[in-house]
C-alpha cells in the first residue's frame, strides 16, 4: 500500500510514498490513516503533509524504485476527518489553489510544524500555605508579581493568560524554586449543556417569521441559506440569538462570523449575557496557544458558540448546527491574498455539507446576496421595522454649493475655511445642546491627503506608488506651524519624509495642505466647539481612526468615554461603520461621503452607499430619533438622490439592473488576474502571453491586460487582466485547462502571478 500526502509546496500535484519496511512486519507501527499527518523527506527538505489517500502500487505514476517511504506518522488518529478533507478539496478546485497550499491554510501553524494536538496548558497557583509574610521587604519585585496571580485566587491561572497580563516568565520560574507556587496541567472537562443565562426578548412578527424558518431548517436536517436583510436596529441579533438557542438546546454548536476583531469584545458579550455556554473566540490576533487552543475546542466540540473573523469559517467542528454570517456584505470577509475565498460563500458550501442553516444577516446586502435570492438559491426574511420607539434615522441633503462654509481665524489673524457648511455646524450645535453625541463620517485619515505647491502646482508624491503622499500632523494647537511636528507618509507602503521647507520644483515657500482628513476635521471642529474664545461649553472631540486606535487599549478606552453619554462630537473613518452601538449619537454627518459615487471602480457605488447606510444606522439607535446630514457637492448625482429618496434596497435593486445590462457581475462571473513585477514590460508581456494561451473555443470577455488601479505600488508594477464569463461552469473549466501553464510560461518565471475568483474590486 502507498498513502498519497499534500504537501504544503506550491506545485498543483500530491505525492506518493511508501510505507517504512517495519509496518509490514510490526503491526504496532501506524499505518497513517487519512487525514492524518506524515512527515516525509521532499527534496533535501523533510515536510509534513497530510495523507489524503491510500492507494495500490499499480496506481502510482511512480516506479516502485524510486517511491521513498515515509519517515513517520505523527497522528493515530486523522486531524482532518472526511468533511474538511472535501472542503480543502473544493476550496483548492474552486479557488485554482494547489491542495497542499489551502491545507496550510486551514491548519494552524503548530499543527502544520508537527506539533502534538493535545496541548497541554500550563497553570500556576500558590500554594496552600503561603503568604505575604514569606516575603522579603526588599523582594519588592517578586512581592508584586505574586500579587498578579493572588489576584486570580486558589486555582490561579494559565501562563498565557498570566504572561498577558505582564508576568515574567523568569519571576514565575523564581516563584517556584522558592516553594511559593507551582504549576499544573488542569485536565480539560466536557462543556456542560447550555442553559439560559436571560430571557428571551419577544419577538415582532418580522422577527418570529425568520426564526422559524431557521429552526425549522435546522430541525429537518437541511440546508437553507438565508438572507436575513433588516435595516440597523430592526434586531437582526435577537433573531440569531433565538435561531441558537433552538440549535444550542440540540446540543450543536453555532459558528457565528463577524467583520472585524474591534467587534468580537461587544459581540461576545451579547451571546454570553444570552446563554451559559463555552464560548471561543478566534480571531487574527491570537498566538499560536490560542490558536491551536481553539482549534481543538472546536474540533472536539468542547467549544458551543464560536464567534470569529473570516478564517474561522475555515475550522474543524465536531457537530456544527448553524453559521450566522452578520453584516455580510462586508469587505473583509474576502481573503486578499493567497488562498482568495470569500467567507460568505464558504459558509454556504459548509452549510450544504452539514445540511444546516446558514444565515446571511445585513442591512445592506451585497448585490451578489441579492441576485442569489432572486436565483432562489437564498432565502430572504426582511425585517422593515425596529423594535419598540425607536425609529429609522431620516436622511437630508445640504448643497455645499449653496451654503457658504464656515470660516475660523487663527491666533495669528489668518483666517481659514473649515470645509463645513454653516447649516451642518448649526445642526451639530443644536444636538450637543441637546446633550446628545454627533457622528462625523470622514473616510480618510490624517491631516490633509495632498500637500500643494500653490506657485507651480507641484505634488508631494510617494516615490514608491503611485499616490500622493497623506500629511501627518499631531498637535492640536498649533495649525499652520505643521512644518515643526508633521511629516509626509504614503498609506500604501508606509514610506515617510519631513515636509519640505520649500517646493523642490520651484523652490517657493507656498505650500499648502489641501483636503480634509479625520486629524484636521478634529482640529476644524475643536476650534468651534472646544475653544473658550468661541464656544461657552466646551465639547469633546474624539478621534476614532487607526491612528489613534492602533495601541491595544486605545479602543476601549474611547469607547468608554463614548458610553458614558455626555455631548461630545465623535469623527471616525470606517471602523465606525461597522455594527458598533452609539445609543446617544442622534446626528450623523457626511461632509463628503458621496465622492465614491463618481469613482471608475464599477463597484464603488455599491460600497459607497454601504459604507453611507451603515453610518447613518448609528444614528438614534436607543430611543431618540436620528437625523442624518449628507453635505454634498453633487446634490444633483442620481444614484444619491435614489439612495436618500428610496432607500438602500431600491438602490442596489437600480444597480443590480445596471449590471444586467453591462453584463458584470454578479450577472456574469469573473475571475481575475493580477501580475506584479519590477518593470512595467515585463508584467504586460506575461499577461499578454497568457492570453495567447487561452484555449482557442472559450466564450469569455477577455479584457486587458491593463494597469492596476495603482500601477505601481511599493517599486512594483502591477498590471491586471479580467475574464467574464457568463456561465460560471465553462469559466471555470476554461481556467482549469489554462491557469497551470499560465503559471508555467517563461515570461512569468521572475513574476508574481494570482488568480482571484469572484474578485471584490479591480
Ligand atoms: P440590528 O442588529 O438589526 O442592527 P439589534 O439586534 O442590535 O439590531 O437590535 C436593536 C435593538 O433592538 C437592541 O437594543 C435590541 O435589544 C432591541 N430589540 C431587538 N428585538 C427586540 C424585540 N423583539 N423587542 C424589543 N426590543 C428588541
Ligand atoms: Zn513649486
Ligand atoms: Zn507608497
Amino acid at each position: 500500500m502507498l498513502v498519497q500526502v499534500a504537501l504544503p509546496v506550491p506545485l498543483y500535484r500530491v505525492f506518493d510514498y511508501s510505507l517504512p519496511a517495519e509496518t509490514s512486519v510490526s503491526p504496532h507501527v501506524l499505518i497513517p490513516q487519512i487525514g492524518s499527518r506524515v512527515e516525509v523527506s521532499f527534496g533535501r527538505q523533510t515536510l509534513i503533509g497530510i495523507v489524503i489517500a491510500h492507494i495500490s502500487e499499480a496506481d502510482s505514476s511512480v516506479p516502485l524504485n524510486k517511491l521513498k517511504p515515509i519517515n513517520q506518522c505523527l497522528d493515530a488518529e486523522p486531524i482532518l476527518e472526511g468533511s474538511m478533507l472535501k472542503l480543502a478539496l473544493w476550496l483548492a478546485r474552486y479557488y485554482h489553489y494547489p491542495l497542499g497550499d489551502v491545507l496550510a491554510v486551514i491548519l494552524p501553524s503548530l499543527v502544520r510544524q508537527g506539533k502534538p494536538l493535545d496541548l497541554l496548558i500550563t497553570h500556576w497557583r500558590i500554594l496552600p500555605h503561603v503568604t505575604d509574610d514569606d516575603f522579603h521587604a526588599n523582594a519588592k519585585k517578586q512581592k508584586q508579581q505574586f500579587d498578579m496571580l493572588k489576584l486570580h485566587g486558589e486555582h490561579g491561572a494559565s501562563e498565557d493568560v498570566l504572561l498577558l497580563e505582564g508576568m515574567e516568565r523568569n519571576f514565575l520560574k523564581t516563584l517556584e524554586d522558592k516553594g511559593l507556587i507551582e504549576r499544573y496541567i488542569q485536565p480539560k472537562q466536557a462543556s456542560s449543556p447550555v442553559t439560559l443565562a436571560k430571557m428571551p426578548l419577544d419577538l415582532n412578527d418580522e422577527q418570529q417569521l425568520a426564526v422559524n424558518a431557521i429552526v425549522a431548517a435546522h430541525d429537518a436536517t437541511r440546508y437553507t441559506g438565508f438572507l436575513l436583510n433588516g435595516i440597523t436596529g430592526s434586531g437582526k441579533t435577537e433573531v440569531y440569538l433565538q435561531a441558537m438557542q433552538a440549535v444550542l438546546e440540540a446540543g450543536k454548536q453555532v459558528l457565528i462570523l463577524v467583520p472585524e476583531i474591534g467587534l468580537t469584545p461587544q459581540t461576545r458579550a451579547r451571546f454570553a449575557s444570552r446563554f451559559a455556554a463555552h464560548i471561543v473566540l478566534l480571531h487574527s490576533g491570537m498566538n499560536n496557544t490560542h490558536r491551536l487552543q481553539g482549534w481543538q475546542d472546536c474540533r472536539t466540540g468542547h467549544a458551543q458558540i464560536i464567534i470569529g473573523t473570516r478564517s474561522a469559517v475555515l475550522y474543524p467542528f465536531a457537530d456544527l448546527g448553524l453559521i450566522i454570517v452578520d453584516e455580510a456584505h462586508d469587505g473583509s470577509y474576502k481573503q486578499q491574498d493567497t488562498l482568495r475565498y470569500h467567507a460568505a460563500d464558504v459558509a454556504l458550501y459548509r452549510g450544504s455539507q452539514y445540511r444546516i442553516p446558514v444565515v446571511l444577516g445585513t442591512a445592506t446586502p451585497s448585490l451578489e446576496h441579492l441576485k442569489l435570492v432572486d436565483d432562489g438559491k437564498l432565502v430572504e426574511y426582511q425585517l422593515l421595522t425596529r423594535p419598540g420607539n425607536a425609529k429609522p434615522a431620516s436622511m437630508q441633503l445640504i448643497d455645499a454649493r449653496l451654503q457658504s462654509t464656515h470660516q475660523q481665524t487663527t491666533n495669528d489673524g489668518t483666517r481659514y475655511d473649515t470645509g463645513l457648511t454653516d447649516a451642518l455646524i448649526g445642526a451639530i450645535r443644536q444636538t450637543l445642546e441637546a446633550g446628545d453625541q454627533v457622528l462625523i463620517f470622514l473616510n480618510r485619515r490624517g491631516y490633509a491627503p495632498v500637500l500643494l505647491c500653490e506657485a507651480c502646482g507641484w505634488q508631494a508624491d510617494c516615490p514608491r506608488c503611485d499616490a500622493h503622499l497623506t500629511v501627518h500632523y499631531n498637535s492640536q494647537t498649533q495649525r499652520r506651524h505643521y512644518a515643526n511636528n508633521a511629516y509626509l507618509k504614503c498609506h500604501h507602503c508606509d514610506w515617510q519624509a519631513y515636509i519640505p521647507t520649500v517646493c523642490p520644483d520651484c523652490g517657493s515657500q507656498n505650500l499648502d495642505a489641501k483636503g480634509m482628513g479625520t486629524t484636521r476635521l478634529s482640529e476644524n471642529l475643536h476650534a468651534i466647539f472646544a475653544n473658550p474664545q468661541t464656544s461657552k461649553v466646551l465639547y469633546p472631540i474624539i478621534q476614532i481612526d487607526r491612528d489613534t486606535t492602533r495601541r491595544k487599549d486605545s479602543w476601549e478606552n474611547i469607547y468608554q468615554r463614548i458610553n458614558e453619554g455626555k455631548p461630545a462630537i465623535l469623527v471616525g473613518t470606517q471602523m465606525v461603520a461597522k455594527g458598533h452601538h452609539f445609543p446617544n449619537v442622534t446626528l450623523v454627518c457626511l461632509p463628503n461621503a458621496d465622492r465614491g459615487f463618481l469613482s471608475a471602480d464599477f463597484r464603488s457605488p455599491e460600497h459607497t452607499a454601504q459604507l453611507m447606510i451603515q453610518v447613518a444606522g448609528r444614528a438614534g439607535r436607543g430611543d431618540k430619533a436620528g437625523r442624518v446630514l449628507i453635505q454634498t457637492l453633487q446634490p444633483d448625482n442620481e444614484l444619491l438622490l435614489k439612495l436618500v429618496k428610496d432607500g438602500y434596497l431600491s438602490f442596489a435593486r437600480e444597480l443590480l439592473q445596471e449590471r444586467k445590462m453591462m453584463g458584470l457581475p454578479p450577472h456574469s462571473h469573473a475571475a481575475l488576474i493580477r501580475c506584479e513585477g519590477k518593470t512595467l514590460a515585463a508584467t504586460t508581456q506575461a499577461l499578454k502571453d497568457a492570453i495567447a494561451i487561452l484555449p482557442n473555443a472559450h466564450k469569455l470577455a477577455v479584457l486587458g491586460p491593463i494597469d492596476a488601479p495603482m500601477s505601481k505600488k511599493n517599486s512594483r508594477y502591477h498590471v491586471q487582466l479580467l475574464l467574464l464569463g457568463k456561465d460560471r461552469r465553462h469559466l471555470h473549466h476554461v481556467l482549469s485547462q489554462w491557469w497551470q501553464p499560465v503559471l508555467a510560461l517563461p515570461s512569468a518565471k521572475y513574476l508574481k502571478l494570482t488568480l482571484d475568483i469572484d474578485p471584490v474590486g479591480w
